[in-house]
C-alpha cells in the first residue's frame, strides 16, 4: 500500500449531514461513536456549520431547536439562503447524507446537479422513496460520472435495508414471483419528521406531492385528527421497484409497498418486513421473510444503512468508480 492509500485507510471518512430535521439529527447522534468516520459538516434551510475537527452532536441540535438553524452554532455556523452550496465551496467532505426533504418531487435531482456543476468530487447518498425521484437521478447516470461522484440513491430504510435483504433473499429461487414490503413506523410526534409525513401524505388517495407540500402544518394536524394519528398507506410509488428490477431481481411490477404509520406512538403498529417468494431450481414455491426488531427505530433503520452505503460508495470512488448505484447493487460496509 502506497502512503497515500495507507493516510486514506487512517483517516476517518469526513461526512456532511444536508438536512437536519429528524433524520439528520438521528445521523449525527448515529455517526458520534463512530471512529471510522468524523461529522464535520451540516446544512438546513436557513444556514450551515463546518468544523474539521468535527460538529458536536449535542449543541448542534440544541441550538437548531432553540434558534431555528444550525447556522447559529457558535463559532462554525454561517446564515445563508444557499447553506449546500457554501459547504460545496468551503467544508473538505469526502462524503454527503443527503436528509432533505424530497419536495418537489424533483429537489434531490436538483441538489444531485448542484454537485456536479460545482466541481466537487465525492460521495453522495440519499434515503430517496419514489420511483419517479429515482428515474429522475438515473438521466444524471452520465454526468455524476464525468463529475467524478459516486452517487447512491434509495440508501435508507424501504428503500434500502429491505431492498438490499429482498436482493439477497431472492439468491435462493430461479424465478421471483413477488416482493412485499410492509412496514410499521411509530414516532411520538409528526413534528419531528415533518418531510417524511407529508411525504407519506402525498401517497393517500386524493393527495400528491404538490397538495401535500401546499398542506400547512395545521392542515396537517387536521388531517392526523381525523385518523387517530395514522396514516396506512397501500401500493404505494416506491423506489424499491425500479431498485430491484434494475438489480435484475424481477420486474417492478411484482414489487409492493405498504404500511401503516402512527405519528402519536413511538411504538410501531406492526412489525416491518419483506418477504420474497420464489421458485426454487426444484420447481418448490417458497416465501423468506426478513423482519425488523420491533424495537429497532425508524431513524436507526435509515441512518444505518446510509452511512454503511457511504461507506461503500467511499470504497467504489477510491477505486476511481463513479456514477449512480442503488442499495439493491451494492452490499453497505459497516461503519466501526
Ligand atoms: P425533516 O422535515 O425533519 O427535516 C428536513 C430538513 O431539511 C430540515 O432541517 C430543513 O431545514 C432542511 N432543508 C429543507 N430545505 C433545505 C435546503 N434547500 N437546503 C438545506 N436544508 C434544507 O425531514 P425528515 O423527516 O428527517 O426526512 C428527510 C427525508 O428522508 C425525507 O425525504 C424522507 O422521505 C426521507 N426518509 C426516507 C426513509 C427511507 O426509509 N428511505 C425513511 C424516512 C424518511
Amino acid at each position: 500500500m502506497n502512503s497515500e492509500n495507507q493516510n486514506r485507510e487512517m483517516n476517518p471518512i469526513r461526512v456532511g449531514v444536508l438536512g437536519f430535521g429528524g433524520l439528520g439529527q438521528a445521523a449525527a447522534r448515529v455517526l458520534a461513536p463512530k471512529t471510522e468516520m468524523k461529522w464535520v459538516a451540516a446544512a438546513d434551510k436557513k444556514g450551515c456549520a463546518y468544523n474539521s475537527e468535527g460538529l458536536n452532536p449535542d449543541s448542534c441540535i440544541n441550538t437548531y431547536h432553540h434558534q431555528g438553524s444550525v447556522g447559529f452554532v457558535e463559532p462554525w455556523g454561517i446564515l445563508c439562503d444557499d447553506g449546500i452550496g457554501e459547504l460545496i465551496k468551503t467544508a473538505a467532505v469526502d462524503g454527503y447524507f443527503l436528509a432533505l426533504p424530497n419536495l418537489p418531487n424533483t429537489f434531490m435531482a436538483s441538489v444531485a446537479q448542484q454537485f456536479i456543476k460545482s466541481g466537487w468530487r465525492g460521495v453522495l447518498v440519499d434515503a430517496m422513496k419514489r420511483t419517479s425521484a429515482v428515474e429522475q437521478l438515473l438521466e444524471l447516470q452520465t454526468e455524476l460520472q464525468a463529475a467524478g461522484i459516486t452517487y447512491m440513491t434509495g440508501c435508507g430504510a424501504t428503500p434500502g435495508l429491505l431492498t438490499a435483504a429482498a436482493a439477497l433473499g431472492a439468491q435462493s429461487y430461479a424465478e421471483i414471483h413477488s416482493v412485499k414490503i410492509t412496514f410499521g413506523v411509530g414516532i411520538a410526534n409528526w413534528e419531528a419528521y415533518r418531510a417524511t409525513i407529508r411525504e407519506d401524505i402525498a401517497h393517500m388517495p386524493g393527495y400528491d406531492v404538490a397538495t401535500a407540500m401546499a398542506m400547512s402544518d395545521a392542515e396537517v394536524e387536521a388531517l392526523l385528527d381525523k385518523t387517530d394519528g395514522k396514516i396506512t398507506l397501500e401500493n404505494m410509488e416506491h423506489a424499491d421497484d425500479i431498485m430491484l428490477e434494475l438489480a435484475g431481481i424481477c420486474p417492478r411490477d411484482r414489487v409492493t409497498v405498504g404500511g401503516v404509520v402512527d405519528t402519536r406512538n413511538p411504538k410501531k403498529p406492526l412489525s416491518t418486513n419483506v418477504q420474497i417468494t420464489g421458485r426454487t431450481f426444484e420447481g418448490k414455491i417458497s416465501t423468506h421473510t426478513f423482519t425488523l426488531g420491533d424495537e429497532t427505530s425508524m431513524a436507526a433503520n435509515v441512518c444505518g444503512p446510509a452511512f454503511g452505503y457511504l461507506k461503500a460508495g467511499v470504497k467504489l470512488h477510491r477505486r476511481g468508480i463513479y456514477g449512480l448505484f442503488t442499495a439493491a447493487e451494492v452490499m453497505p460496509h459497516f461503519v466501526r
